[in-house]
C-alpha cells in the first residue's frame, strides 16, 4: 500500500552565516514510518532536524509538512500542528519537577482529559518516569532525563516526532526501553525521524534510512539494505 508522506524535504539548504551546513537535502517520511538519518559527526543531521522543527531558518529548498510548505511557519505553530522535537542534549527544564516538565509538553493543548490520558500513557510505557514525578529533573540520571524529554514530547500528542540522538551516552538497558517506546508509538501510527550516531541500532529499527555526509544525502534505502550495504558497513558500522 502507498502511504502519504507527512514530511518532505526538497533540496533543503541551511547555513550558519557563511557556513553552508546543509547543502541540499531531499528526504521524506511517510505516515506511521520510522526513518533514520545517520552519518558522521558534523554531517548536518542536527542542523536538518532543528530546521524541520523551526529552530533554524532554511536558506533554500522546501520543507513540506502534510502537503503544505512550512518554511516560514514559526516553531510554536509547527508544534501545534504536530511536529515535536526531542533535541540533542534533551533540553529538559532542570529546575522544574518531572511532572512540570511533562506538563510543559502539553502547553499548547486545552483538552484536559486528553492530557491526563496521555500522561497515563507515558507512565505505562515509562514507569520510571512515574516513580520520579515529584523529583527536580536536573537531579535525574541521563537515562531518566531522556525518558522525561521523550515523555514531554509525547504530551504534545505529535504526528511527527523528531528524535536527536536519543541513545547518546546511555546504558544499554535504557536504550532498549527508549527504542521500545519508539516502536510502540510508531505502531500506533506516529511518524518518526530519528537522528542517530549509533547507525547499527538506528538501521535495525527503522523502515528506511538516509545517510548524510558533508551536508548532502549520499545513500538511502530500507533499514535492512543499508545495514547490509558494504559502504555503510565500512564507513559507519566500524567494519573494514
Ligand atoms: P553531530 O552528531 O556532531 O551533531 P551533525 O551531523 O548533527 O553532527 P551538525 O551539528 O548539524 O552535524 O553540524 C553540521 C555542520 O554545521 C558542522 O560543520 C558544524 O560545525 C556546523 N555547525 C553546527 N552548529 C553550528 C553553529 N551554531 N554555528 C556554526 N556552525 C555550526
Amino acid at each position: 500500500e502507498q502511504k502519504a508522506p507527512i514530511l518532505q524535504l526538497k533540496d533543503v539548504q541551511i547555513a550558519y552565516g557563511q557556513i553552508q551546513a546543509v547543502k541540499g537535502v531531499n528526504l521524506e517520511v511517510c505516515s506511521g514510518e520510522l526513518v533514520c538519518l545517520i552519518g558522521a559527526n558534523g554531517a548536518g543531521k542536527t542542523t536538518t532536524l532543528n530546521a524541520i522543527a523551526g529552530l533554524l531558518p532554511t536558506k533554500g529548498g522546501e520543507l513540506i509538512y502534510q502537503g503544505v510548505n512550512i518554511n516560514t511557519l514559526p516553531t510554536h505553530l509547527r508544534l501545534r500542528q504536530g511536529i515535536a522535537l526531542v533535541p540533542e542534549g534533551r533540553g529538559i527544564f532542570t529546575r522544574l519537577t518531572v511532572e512540570e516538565n511533562l506538563r510543559m509538553g502539553a502547553y499548547t493543548r486545552d483538552d484536559q482529559e486528553g492530557i491526563e490520558a496521555d500522561l497515563e500513557r507515558v507512565f505505562s510505557m515509562l514507569p520510571r518516569v512515574k516513580e520520579r514525578l515529584a523529583q527536580v529533573a536536573g537531579t535525574l540520571s541521563g537515562g531518566e532525563q531522556q525518558m522525561v524529554a521523550i515523555g514531554r514530547a509525547l504530551l504534545s500528542r505529535p504526528k511527527l516526532l523528531l528524535l536527536d540522538e536519543p541513545s547518546m551516552g546511555l546504558a544499554p538497558l535504557v536504550i532498549e526501553t527508549i527504542f521500545e517506546v519508539v516502536q510502540t508509538v510508531v505502531k500506533e501510527g506516529m511518524s518518526i525521524l530519528l537522528v542517530e550516531q549509533n547507525a547499527n541500532l538506528a538501521l535495525a529499527f527503522s523502515q528506511r534510512g538516509y545517510v548524510m555526509d558533508g551536508g548532502l544525502i549520499t545513500l538511502s534505502g530500507t533499514g535492512e539494505a543499508l545495514l547490509n550495504d558494504p559502504k555503510v558497513r565500512s564507513a559507519y558500522l566500524g567494519e573494514v
